[in-house]
């Protein structure tokens, strides 16, 4: 059997070896090394391949979502509604930008924004809402977007888990993760589902106007070379990334797809346990699916296979995993409203119900792109015999 990883990046470079040498090294040998055609050449490619208007590469997903905040004019004061349950970027670059966030929970089954927690969470300061497409699903945008527009709200959605994904609206309608709200933002951190071999990051918009403004922001504000006409940043792409990843966005569907055969293997393997309960895709009428996985849509992309864990076992499935070398992760162990940085007394333990039981339960399972049946097998087996 193949070592065992939580995500196995060596394996799949060994696969597109020599295309991804010669794109690296077309650009060492341009020189180009900032703001060249190969930056250019994947954001035309980027903006195709998720059919939105504007792609603007920058240097990592914390960037692009506090660029995101930046481009809508979003003020001191201004409340930001965010889910308790993600990776502190999301919240931080809200605190950064001395916004007030608004932590609520999030839906037992799927693991994102609570649609009536999101309603009962609107105060006449709240100025936009962040849906975190967590772990790769994504959110139901449908409620979503219905209750931005009756309140006059943006929607910046935090892609940084799921691009590649589609969400099918409840009318038919299909469009991409992150293309859907005002604007997305993405993260091409190397284990994402579309990772370079550094940092990167982008931000989609359908908007001529934010797309502008936030090509100014990230380049130090500059809308004419030396006239700095808003507060910007220094947020690049480099090129010697943008050469990796316009390589692997051609591979990306593949990517996605083989995430989602391992995610089925595993749901058939676990679902003999009534102590687990395997990922759900249960975002709308499409995915209604009991067995976890749909095969009509994508709306699911496995940048983790997460598992609840419903008999008190996790740690002690924790502790075994880790005896035998199989790697696991918990993600997330601490809700951010009990976190030390996002402490809050505006906040009651009885709105986190949800949170605070996830993250004594959750554990995420290997998931990548290399993943074979025997692992699959060899992991499932050893988690049952614990679990039960
Ligand atoms: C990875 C991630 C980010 C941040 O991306 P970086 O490129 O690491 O800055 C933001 N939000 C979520 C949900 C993430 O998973």
């Amino acid at each position: 059997m193949n070592k065992l990883q939580m995500v196995d990046l060596k394996g799949q470079y060994e696969k597109i070896k020599e295309e991804v040498d010669n794109s690296i090294m077309d650009v060492v040998n341009s020189t180009a090394y900032i703001n060249g055609p190969t930056v250019k050449s994947f954001q035309t490619d980027l903006e195709n391949y998720l059919n939105v208007k504007h792609v603007i590469p920058c240097a990592n997903g914390t960037d692009a979502l506090q660029i995101a905040m930046m481009g809508l004019g979003l003020k001191p004061g201004d409340e930001v509604i965010t889910v308790d349950f993600t990776f502190a970027a999301t919240v931080e670059v809200i605190a950064l930008l001395n916004l007030t966030p608004v932590l609520i929970d999030v839906d037992e089954k799927t693991y994102n924004i609570d649609i009536e927690a999101l309603k009962k969470a609107i105060t006449p300061k709240t100025k936009a809402i962040v849906p975190v497409h967590l772990f790769g699903h994504v959110s139901q945008m449908d409620e979503i977007m219905e209750i931005a527009k009756a309140h006059n709200l943006y929607v910046i959605e935090d892609n940084a888990q799921a691009i590649g994904a589609n969400y099918t609206f409840k009318d038919g309608r299909q469009q991409k993760a992150g293309t859907i709200g005002d604007v997305g933002a993405t993260s091409f951190f190397p284990s994402k589902n579309l990772g370079c071999y550094g940092d990167g990051g982008a931000i989609f918009t359908n908007n001529d106007e934010l797309a502008h403004t936030i090509r100014g922001i990230v380049n130090h504000g500059m809308y004419e070379r030396y006239h700095h006409d808003v507060v910007g940043v220094n947020s690049r792409l480099d090129s010697i990334q943008a050469s990796v990843l316009g390589v692997k966005l051609k591979y990306l569907d593949t990517y996605n797809a083989a995430r989602q055969n391992a995610a089925r293997q595993y749901n058939e393997a676990l679902k003999v346990s009534e102590h687990i309960i395997t990922p759900s895709t249960e975002t709308h009428k499409k995915c209604d699916n009991s067995e976890g996985i749909c095969d009509t849509c994508d709306c699911h992309v496995f940048h983790q296979y997460t598992l609840r864990i419903t008999n008190g076992k996790r740690d002690e499935l924790a502790n075994h995993l880790k005896e035998l070398g199989i790697p696991f992760g918990i993600y997330y162990p601490i809700p951010l409203h009990l976190q030390k940085a996002y402490k809050d007394e505006r906040y009651n333990e009885g709105d986190f119900t949800v949170t605070n039981q996830l993250v004594k339960e959750v554990i995420s399972l290997p998931m990548h792109t290399e993943l074979d049946k025997d692992q699959i097998e060899y992991i499932t087996a050893e988690v049952l015999k614990i679990v039960g």
